[in-house]
């Protein structure tokens, strides 16, 4: 199996996103997912976790089943709303009794619907980070928002806190983004703060604008007005808002790739097309 920290220390890596599904049809769908995309020889694949741990049970056994049945090294996300420092010990404990090497640690989405904060041990994710360096034995990853998170007062604040949490981390996958520029702007940033670990840029292909648009609205990421022109040139047709989401997307690998991006990261929502074909425009592993 592999640390994370190692593999980006041993070149550009590749690797997905999948969710925990909420009923059996999509768990057959995923794991068909999974098998395509393993031809793909991903470095890591990660698990999302719902805030709370709504999802714990379904986040474990999915990264557990990944670590047993295929070759792929899995991280899972961790949050810090809803956790007491004594669910987290039991949670790595779990982990490490399933060789797990990688934790994605996050603050956690807030609940749906307006609902009340579940109560925490933790306030932000840094103290998180500290807390599985402690058990040690993981490589800790951390997230980071190219067009700053919706919560911070202003830019420099932001650009502190995550510098910071980096600094205590091996590396930082970011959130979405469209515009090449928000990436190149954040990593210099974090270099005059002091801090050059890797930072792995997320993709999401996206294929509908309704959809991308309310994403990018709850995680303060902007869609730009050239995104929004090709998209609606798409119409209702969705096979071909599908198809100009992917050449958007290979165009920004490409340009990561240029900028000298660590690795390439996938939102995949569980599908395997649209990675599939930037994969082959872009030649990624052949
Ligand atoms: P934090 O690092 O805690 O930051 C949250 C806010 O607090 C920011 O404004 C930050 O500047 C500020 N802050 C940080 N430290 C301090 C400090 N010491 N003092 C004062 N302010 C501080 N959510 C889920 O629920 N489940 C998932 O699986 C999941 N996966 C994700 C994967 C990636 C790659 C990304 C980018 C996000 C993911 N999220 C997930 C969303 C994430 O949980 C939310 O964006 C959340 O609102 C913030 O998470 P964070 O880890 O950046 O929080």
């Amino acid at each position: 199996m592999a640390r994370i920290s190692d593999l980006l220390a041993g070149g550009r890596t590749c690797s997905f996103e999948f969710f925990p599904p909420k009923h059996e049809a999509g768990w057959l769908s995923l794991g068909r997912t999974i098998s395509e995309l393993e031809d793909l020889q991903p470095d890591f694949v990660s698990v999302t976790y719902g805030a709370g741990g709504s999802t714990r049970t379904k986040t474990a056994d999915l990264v557990s089943w990944v670590r047993r049945q295929t070759a792929i090294a899995p991280m899972a996300h961790l949050t810090c709303q809803g956790h007491t420092r004594a669910d987290i010990r039991d949670i790595l404990m779990d982990y490490r009794a399933e060789n797990v090497e990688n934790i994605l640690a996050l603050g956690g989405d807030p609940p749906a619907h307006g609902a009340d904060p579940v109560p925490s041990d933790y306030r932000f994710s840094g103290e998180l980070v500290d807390d599985i360096r402690e058990f040690g034995g993981f490589s800790v990853g951390v997230a980071a928002h190219p067009e700053l998170h919706p919560r911070s007062p202003d830019r420099d604040t932001d650009r502190r806190h995550l510098a910071d949490k980096l600094q205590r981390a091996d590396f930082a996958i970011t959130q979405f983004f469209f515009d090449v520029e928000h990436y190149r702007q954040m990593v210099d940033e974090l270099a005059d703060l002091g801090t050059t670990k890797p930072v792995v840029p997320g993709i999401m292909p996206i294929s509908n604008l309704g959809q991308v648009t309310r994403m990018a609205h709850m995680s303060g990421a902007e869609v730009p007005e050239w995104v929004q022109k090709a998209m609606s040139k798409a119409g209702d047709d969705l096979d071909e808002g599908e198809r100009i989401g992917v050449e958007l997307a290979t165009e920004l690998c490409a340009r990561l790739l240029e900028a000298g991006a660590p690795g390439l990261h996938f939102y995949t929502l569980n599908r395997s097309w649209a990675t599939r074909q930037i994969f082959a425009n872009l030649n990624l592993r052949a």
